[in-house]
Parts: structure tokens; sequence; C-alpha cells
């Protein structure tokens, strides 16, 4: 019996190990920190070994495949050990596939991959169609296809993720864009992250799609050099297409072989000018699935916000306060302030992966009246913004519930407060969620 060896027992890792027991391997996990206890219990109850605190290398090195989370960097010693004895390592997402003929449709990119996934996931219910979602977001892929059945899926992909993916192939890609974002994992080097999006694309063929934002120069610029033979489904706000998804007047117009669907942009359930895009995206794999116009048009009018996603929480005295904490770098920021019509106070800070704040210089100055700095070291704001709003309209705090009563100090009748803090939560919270959550709280007890 070939040994599988998981390495990481968080969700992804989890799943792998449970279908990796339904297809009778000797399965092995391993875990450097501590396993979660909803995630021990699957073990478990499925009768899957495992360790956690560390790594043991005899017990590891043994394997005849590594599923490897994609938590773990490709640095860590016992993944360094591994490629050194030759063991071939994949990801979730590539063991599972291995497992699955459902359709696929598989989303990656910097920003707007959740959104855009949870779209298209609702679009494919509406047209009653049987479709899993899973990746990065709730019940992972591995433990679905061990499980159950589905006629599609809808993955959102990270790169990460497609770092260890070799044979994987979706039916539908879609990178939504891609701007600097975890540099730290690719020697700080952007050409390898771009690279590490474009692997979703490098199985593809012509009968599958390709569905991109043509707007986005870097991923115009990779896409010249690289040959690939699957429809080209662009989309844009800025240009006409012969193909794909662009702006006329008031509507998106969808251009899908030889047929036209135009949809009002007043008739979006989701605001701001990133989801034009994830919407154009969205649409686009509908109609390569086969879905109608009308149920296209009902459903992303009928979508309604996820939460951390420009959230509307309440509105206090004539303000209104928004939850983007999910917004955990420069790019999300940029389009949650761009979409803002009412003058900003702004709570933003946090752990920052080497943010260049200048790219926010001309939203901040246009629609920014005060800011909140929620992070442990504030200097890099400080240095960025504040000769633009002015050392008495800046201020620090360590708590959500701080920041909130700092916010609204500076808030007048017809402001927004706005979460969307450009960098990570994990210095003053335990996840993008936590700091979400203690800030929806801190609003209600205003
Ligand atoms: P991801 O899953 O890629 O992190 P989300 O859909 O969760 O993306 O959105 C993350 C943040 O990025 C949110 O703050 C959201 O407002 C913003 N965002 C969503 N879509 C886009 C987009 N297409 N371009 C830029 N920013 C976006």
């Amino acid at each position: 019996m070939s040994r599988i060896v998981v390495l990481g027992g968080a969700e992804s890792g989890v799943g792998a190990a449970v279908l990796a027991k339904v297809k009778g391997f000797d399965v092995f996990l391993s875990d450097n920190g501590k396993i979660k206890d909803e995630h021990l219990r699957t073990l478990e109850k499925w009768g899957i070994p495992f360790e956690q605190g560390g790594h043991t290398e005899s017990l590891i090195l043994n394997a005849d495949e590594v599923v490897k989370s994609p938590g773990i960097p490709a640095n860590a010693p016992v993944v360094r050990a591994l490629v050194e004895k030759g063991v071939h390592i994949v990801s979730e997402i590539e063991f599972a596939s291995r497992y699955d003929s459902a359709k696929k449709i598989c989303i990656t990119g910097s920003n707007g991959k959740t959104t855009t996934t949870s779209l298209i996931w609702y679009l494919l219910k509406e047209a009653g169609l049987d479709a899993g979602l899973g990746g990065n977001i709730g019940k992972s892929y591995a433990f679905q296809v061990a499980t159950e059945h589905h006629d599609y899926y809808v993955l959102e992909i990270s790169s990460f993720q497609l770092d260890d993916c070799y044979d994987f192939r979706p039916d539908i890609a879609i990178i939504t864009n891609i701007t600097p974002d975890h540099l730290d994992r690719y020697d700080y080097n952007m050409e390898n992250y771009v690279r590490a999006k474009f692997k979703i694309t490098r199985n593809l063929r012509p009968e599958d799609c390709f569905i991109f934002d043509s707007d986005d120069t870097i991923t115009i610029e990779h896409l010249n050099k690289i040959i690939l033979t699957a429809r080209m489904l662009p989309f844009s706000q800025r240009e006409k297409l012969s193909q794909g998804a662009f702006i006329k007047d008031d509507k998106i117009v969808l251009r899908y072989e030889d047929k036209e669907t135009d949809i009002y942009l007043s008739e979006l359930a989701l605001g701001g000018r990133h989801n034009i895009y994830n919407s154009m995206a969205a649409a686009l794999a509908a109609k390569a699935t086969g879905i109608s116009d009308s149920v296209i048009r009902n459903s992303l009018k009928s979508f309604e916000p996820i939460e951390h996603r420009l959230e509307p929480v309440l509105s206090v005295g004539g303000v209104l306060y928004i939850n983007d904490s999910k917004a955990t770098n420069v790019d999300s920021a940029w389009y949650a302030l761009e979409c803002q019509t009412r003058p900003v106070v702004w709570i933003v800070g946090g752990k920052d992966k080497g943010n260049d704040y200048s790219a926010l210089n001309d939203v901040v100055r246009d629609k920014v009246k005060a800011i909140v700095c929620l992070g442990l070291d504030n200097t890099k704001i400080h240095a960025a913004f504040e000769d633009m709003v002015g050392s008495d309209r800046i201020c620090d705090c360590n708590s959500a519930e701080a920041a909130v009563k700092a916010a609204a100090s500076f808030a007048v009748d017809g402001d927004v407060v706005l979460l969307s803090p450009c960098c990570a939560s994990f210095d003053l919270f335990k996840s993008y969620e936590d700091r979400g959550k203690q800030f929806k709280e801190a609003v209600r007890q205003l």
C-alpha cells in the first residue's frame, strides 16, 4: 500500500487525509503546531494516525507522496528534507483533482477571489446546477471529493496552492487581477508571484476558457510572454472587446460567441468599481457554463455582500460604519476608498507586508478627512499621510474599540467610517475575521 503523508492539519490537510484514507492509502498527518479540536475529531472519526507539535522525520520521509498544506513554506526544514530525498510533493488541490471528474471553475488572483468565487457559485445554484464550493472557502475541496458528489466545483485557489500543482486542470480558469501581495513568500520577486498565479492556466486545452482582467497590465504583460490555446475571455472597464465583457454607457456588455447581453450597472448588487470587475468575471464564467441571461441578470442583482468585504454595519448618528477588514493590501483599500461618495474617516494599519502607500495618495487626498491607525507600528502610515490630513486628524489606537471611538469623534453626520486596513491583522488580532467582528461589536456598542 502506498504511503501518503499530509503536512499540516488544518482544513485542507485534514480534507486531503480523509480523501487519502477513503482511497485506501496508508495515511499519516503531521502538524508542527496545535491542531484545532474540530480537525482532531475528524481525524479520530476517520481513524487517521497523526502527530502535532512537531514533525517526526522517520514517519514522514518514508512517504511515497506528500500533500503539503499551503501555509507551509517551501523552505521549511521538513520540506527541504523531502525535496532532498526526492519525495514528490503536491497540494491538496492537485491530489483531490485526481479523483474528481466534475467540471471545475477555478479562481485565483490578488484581490476579489472570494467575492468572485461566491458570486459564481451563487449563479450556478440559481441556475439549478449541482455545484460544490471550496478551495480557500468553507469545506476543503478534498473533503468534498471524499464524501460528496457534485457535477461542478467552484474553487478559490491561492497562489500557495498552485505552487504544488502539476496536472491540475480547470475547465474555466480565472485570474481576477495581479497586484503585489505575499511577496515575502516569493523571494520578494514579483515575477515569481505572477508565474505562480499563471500556473492555473498551464494545462488549459482549447475547449477550456481563460477569464482575465485586460485592464491589468501585469496580467497582460505576462500573457504576452506565454502561449495559451484556451478560449480567451477578457473583461475590461476601459476598452470595447470583440469577446468578453466591457462597459458601454451605463451597462456591462457580455459578448460571447455571436451574442451580446446587457446588464445595467445600477442593477448590480455589489457596489464599487472593483465589484464591476468581479461581476464581469462571474458573468463570463456563467455564460461559458451555458447559464441563461435572465438567471445571470437576476443573480447579479440578488447576491448579498459577503462579511468583511465592504460590509455596511450600522448608521450611528448619520455616520455609516463599513467593515472592509478583508482589505489586507494596498490595492483592495484603494478600491474601497475610491467608491466612497461621502467624507471618510479611515481606520487603517496592522501588520505591514512591505506596502508602498504612495499608490493611495490621490484617493486619500480626495476622500479621507481623518485617519485612525490600528496597528502596533504605525510609522509608515504617519509618514505617508500625516501631512495630507493634518497632524490633529491622525491618531493611534491598539484595539478595535478604541479605534471606533476615535473614528466616531472625528466623524459628523453624513460621513463614513471605513475599516479598510491595507495590512494583515496578526499584530493585534487573530485574523481578519476577528478584526472585522471586533470592529462590528464596537460599532454596536456606540
Ligand atoms: P480575496 O479572496 O482575493 O482576498 P475578496 O473578495 O475577499 O478577495 O476581497 C478582498 C478585499 O479586496 C476586499 O476588501 C474587497 O473590497 C477588495 N476587492 C474585492 N474585489 C476586488 C478587485 N477585483 N480588485 C481590487 N480589490 C478588490
